[in-house]
């Protein structure tokens, strides 16, 4: 067998925390000056709040920056057509463009210089192969790969060396067609299409921790990879080890990933300097705590990001991991913060709830949560299957759910159980979060 080397990059991936934070401060001011110079958005959002590039003299000061987030970009794009007034490159040097429509289906551009490109892959290289790819893999991508930047990931395993196969979005019986026939070792979905096809499988007679080959899926989108009762679930009916993903439309298909120590998503602190605030107040939280995600782009030069607001909520580590690796970890995305409930003045994101469902064996693992209102009050019911075989008291199952959530959420939801198979599945993310009070 082939003995390959540990580390894609090992400089970089093992620097020291104190030469990571000088090399990203030096970057940082680059990508100061160079937004202040070429971007007249970016250069009159600074001049607003009364600072420039002589005032980042140390990290802590990106603070006194202001913030952006998508409806900016949205708003910047329309102003400025074609690509906004944040791009700092010119467009004779943009070689890729992603997009992400978002809710309002308006695609919002994201361009790459080729530099930026470059980088992308190589960090994606460096993803994969922390995860444990390598040259004799064979790696089916069934990412779309239309404006999606998560398409041109199938390009850092090339970079690996993998053999490739370029699925993309298909429907689940021909993807599951060719991961058999070609024998792929790697795959990457969101989890809840992991796991829907993998049920998808096993209703066709076939046990995919049998008579597949897949032994890692790369899973992003959800926080379900970085839940270990849903992980769990998905690695017994595949068989295989799976690896949280970390992306975001607006920077690189991937900004983390999990190593084999699969404790945290490293982060790319080479690339991306990460702040974790309190979404109300702005103040950074501690270490450890959960707060909004706020990332500034040091390198990508086509249309950078300062401290661009991302919505999603994170916890995170510096502490050193077993790999070796120092780049901080992300202990998974507990949410979308706009599908943060707050039930009886308690914030309850449905990765959460999913912990509890997927944890218990009487249920099928599928679940939504619907908020109605009763006498001005937000008021949960999490809408579950039970399994097929269950033939116990349901009134028990659903006061044991009930239990569950008051000691590890702090509320008590209602419990509605279904037959299985009743809630519809996901074939790509999955929509946990029913509305259903009426709008003012
Ligand atoms: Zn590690």
């Amino acid at each position: 067998m082939t003995e390959y080397r540990k580390y894609w990059d090992e400089e970089t991936e093992t620097m020291p925390r104190e030469k990571i934070r000088e090399f990203q401060l030096s970057k940082m001011k680059e990508m100061i000056e160079l937004t202040y110079t070429k971007s007249p958005y970016y250069k009159k959002l600074f001049d607003e709040a009364g600072v420039g590039p002589s005032d980042l003299k140390h990290l802590d000061d990106l603070k006194k920056f202001p913030s952006i987030d998508k409806k900016d970009l949205r708003s910047r794009q329309q102003a400025a057509p074609d690509f906004g007034d944040l791009i700092c490159a010119p467009e004779e040097d943009f070689v890729y463009l992603s997009a992400s429509s978002g809710s309002t289906g308006v695609p919002t551009a994201s361009p790459f210089t080729a530099q930026d490109f470059e980088d992308f892959q190589d960090f994606q290289a460096r993803l994969f192969w922390s995860s444990g790819m390598r040259p004799n893999d064979r790696y089916c991508h069934a990412l779309n790969f239309t404006l999606f930047v998560g398409g041109p990931d199938v390009i850092g395993a090339m970079k690996v060396g993998a053999l490739t196969i370029w699925g993309g979005a298909i429907p689940s019986d021909r993807l599951l067609s060719i991961l058999k026939t070609w024998r792929a070792t790697i795959t990457w979905t969101t989890p809840s299409y992991a796991w829907f096809l993998g049920e998808t499988a096993k209703e066709n007679g076939i046990d995919p921790a049998k008579e597949f080959a897949i032994k890692k899926i790369f899973v992003a989108g959800e926080p379900g990879g970085s839940i270990p009762e849903t992980k769990k679930n998905i690695e017994a009916l595949w068989g295989a080890d799976v690896y949280d993903y970390y992306g975001l439309s607006d920077i690189f298909g991937a900004c983390a990933g999990m190593c084999e120590a699969k404790d945290g998503l490293h982060w790319a602190e080479d690339h991306i300097y990460i702040e974790v605030v309190d979404p109300d107040t702005g103040e950074e939280v501690p270490e450890g705590e959960r707060g909004e995600l706020i990332l500034t782009s040091i390198k990508k030069v086509a249309r950078p990001l300062i401290r661009f607001r991302t919505g999603d909520i994170v916890s995170y580590t510096t502490e050193p991991c077993s790999c070796g690796r120092t780049h901080l970890r992300l202990h998974g995305i507990h949410g979308r913060l706009d599908d943060m409930m707050i039930i009886k003045g308690v914030n309850v994101f449905p990765s959460d709830i999913e912990t509890i469902v997927r944890d218990n064996e009487n249920l099928t693992g599928e679940y939504v949560c619907v908020i109605t209102e009763e006498k001005h009050m937000a008021v949960l019911t999490v809408e579950v299957e039970k399994t097929d075989g269950f033939q116990g008291d349901t009134d028990a199952l659903a006061s044991e759910i009930q239990t569950e959530c008051q000691k590890i959420v702090g509320i008590r939801p209602k419990i509605k159980l279904l037959e299985a198979k009743s809630l519809t599945r996901a074939t790509h993310k999955a929509k946990r979060v029913r509305d259903e009070r009426k709008k003012a």
